[in-house]
């Protein structure tokens, strides 16, 4: 069998090759690093995760994210296979040991016997011989080939920031005044309702806080970089701290669900939230703490927060550009590019936004390649499931406008807010409407189950296919 060609060895590609080889077809997975750097990735490892550890929630009965990594593992994913196999306790999320996760991904892929892995960067369009392409080359995409889908698409690329959090190394936290403890102490998988570190803040030193963060220096802009617009899930802590003096109160340093033990009857005024970054637990990162402040000021700024007064930072905050296409519009309901068939997206470069996510896509992507090289029929999972709803949001076909797609397109989580509306809203046990709390409940453990219904459903079609 021909081989398919992945470029790209992130999340996404490292998926879809996955994938492939899994359905017995042979494929190339191409990446630059170490031959190239990105301006983000500090390693050769395959699948490295450059900013937060973490692959968020894994409810999957009220939390749509948490319901793709269960429909992932359903799949037979390798990021989830490895994820699980590498995770690091973290309250309700999942969060991995990165280097481990890294290490297992590229230790799987380059032990398998129809993966081929070449270290160089494809720097333009793939050579015409190669019939069946996966591009997937991530929010950093190479310069020289994000020209060429320039050209190629006529689209351009759309910049945008998304931002790395300072990380701390643990034994440089003052324990005597921050404390270990989840929120509401909840317990994830392997957590222990304690897994976070928390720093406590009084009115004095968060007003302090918020000025030092506003008179901070910042790096400046490059010309590039002028016009663009920041992505709102990820705002730098300055910018937040811009928007009003209570943000980072009701955002990120929200007091609410801990009990400082050292000060029982002292409600915190502001709490500073650090989570485990590494296997070891020697590091943890300052969760929303994005920056585009200069070096020295984030050490200088941060040092201010108590317990982190001689805080030694294992990394500093961030930020960098992101590259994406307009996919509703170029991409048809397999990730081909309609002016270029052979050519299909996967990961961020189609718009997704996250590790997950950017896996999902590459997952679907890997499936649709090797169904196309098998011959055989494969349709995209129904909207209704998460994998369905996200591809369907990336492709367009979840709205029928005249061009095949929204004319703004921005990047996007999976949340429920992709999936098709339930037919009836659930009622309680006795039959009478639903309201507030217990409805949204409600409603998110019903869209859930529909989900799962609809997967399974969707598997055993394409087993009976695959029979016949
Ligand atoms: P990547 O994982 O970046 O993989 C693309 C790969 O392609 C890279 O290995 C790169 O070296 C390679 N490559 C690029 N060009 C070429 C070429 N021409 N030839 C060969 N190889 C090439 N998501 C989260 O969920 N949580 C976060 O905390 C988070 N933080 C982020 C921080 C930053 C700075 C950025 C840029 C993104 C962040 N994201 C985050 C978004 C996104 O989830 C990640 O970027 C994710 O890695 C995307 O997966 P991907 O497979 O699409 O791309």
């Amino acid at each position: 069998i021909t081989p398919i060609h992945v470029i790209g060895g992130g999340l996404a590609g490292s998926e879809a090759a996955w994938q492939i080889a899994s359905r017995g077809v042979p494929v190339v997975l191409h990446e630059m690093r170490p031959v190239r750097m990105t301006p983000a990735h500090k390693t050769e490892g395959l699948a490295e995760l450059v900013c937060s550890n973490s692959f968020r929630s894994d409810d999957a009965e009220s939390n749509a994210v948490g319901l793709l990594h269960q429909e992932m593992r359903a799949l037979g994913s390798l990021i989830m296979a490895k994820g699980d196999a590498h995770q690091v306790p973290a309250g309700g999320a999942l969060a991995v040991d990165r280097d481990g996760f890294s290490r297992a991904v590229s230790q799987a892929l380059a032990g398998h016997p129809l993966v081929t892995i070449a270290r160089e960067e494809i720097a333009g369009l793939p050579p015409a011989d190669w019939d069946s392409v996966i591009v997937a080359t991530g929010p950093l995409t190479s310069p020289a080939l994000a020209e060429a889908v320039r050209a190629l698409t006529g689209e351009g690329e759309l910049a945008f920031f998304d931002a790395i959090a300072p990380i701390v190394y643990r034994d440089s936290i003052d324990m005597s005044v921050a404390w270990a403890q989840s929120r509401y102490d909840k317990a994830g998988p392997g957590g222990t309702g304690a897994d976070y570190l928390n720093c406590p803040m009084t009115r004095e030193e968060y007003e302090a806080f918020v000025d030092a963060l506003l008179a901070g220096e910042k790096t400046d802009f490059r010309e590039w970089e002028k016009d663009t617009p920041y992505f709102d899930g990820c705002l730098p802590v300055e910018v937040m701290a811009e928007r009003g003096r209570e943000t980072l109160r009701y955002g990120p340093m929200k007091p609410v669900g801990l009990t400082n033990p050292h000060k029982p009857d002292e409600r915190p005024y502001a709490v500073v939230q650090l989570r485990q970054d590494n296997a070891l637990g020697t590091l943890f990162n300052m969760v929303g703490f994005q920056t585009k402040l200069k070096y020295a000021e984030q050490t200088r700024i941060f040092r201010m927060i108590p317990g982190l007064e001689n805080a030694e930072f294992a990394r500093l905050g961030g930020l960098h550009r992101n590259t994406f296409i307009h996919s509703p519009r170029l991409l048809d309901g397999t990730l081909r590019l309609k002016a270029e068939p052979r050519l299909r997206f996967a990961g961020q470069i189609t718009g997704c936004e996250g590790y997950v996510e950017s896996a999902a896509i590459g997952l679907l992507a890997g499936r649709f390649a090797a169904a196309e090289r098998l011959g055989e029929a494969l349709n995209p999972p129904p909207a209704t499931t998460a994998l369905g709803a996200l591809v369907n949001h990336i492709t367009g076909g979840h709205i029928a406008t005249i061009d095949g797609g929204p004319q703004s397109y921005q990047p996007m989580n999976i949340n429920f807010g992709l999936f098709p509306p339930l037919d009836t809203a659930p009622k309680g046990t006795d039959g009478r409407r639903l309201r507030g709390k217990d409805k949204a409940v409600a409603k998110k453990k019903a869209l859930t189950d529909r989900a799962r219904t609809d997967l399974a459903a969707w598997l055993d079609g394409r087993d009976r296919q695959a029979a016949e």
